[in-house]
């Protein structure tokens, strides 16, 4: 069973006028921020699934890049079968490494 990931990354304001980061390294950070933590959750939760549902975790990792503040916010949204089985995910989440 493939993890379910979807991402929505945007970017919030107007650019400044030196922006400390140009529109391509705006999106070479987005696809780099893709492949990692999209790496990061395909390895913590491979083949990883409810026990009593069968069912595997969908998650969606919304980023918004603030041009004004030149900050990265990023959130992450999960999606499970049941409560119990929410728990175990946030705990193998918060996991380091
Ligand atoms: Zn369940």
């Amino acid at each position: 069973m493939s993890l379910h990931i979807e991402f929505d990354l945007s970017i919030d304001g107007d650019a400044p006028a030196e922006p400390f980061l140009d529109r391509f390294e705006l999106e070479q950070m987005f696809a780099g921020a893709r492949r990692s933590i999209g790496g990061d959750l395909r390895r913590k939760f491979a083949d990883f699934v409810c026990a009593e549902h069968a069912e595997a975790p969908k998650f969606k990792i919304s980023g918004v890049y603030d041009n004004s503040m030149e900050e990265m916010d990023i959130q992450y949204h999960v999606d499970t079968c049941c409560q119990r089985f929410l728990m175990r995910v946030m705990q193998i989440l918060n996991q380091r490494n």
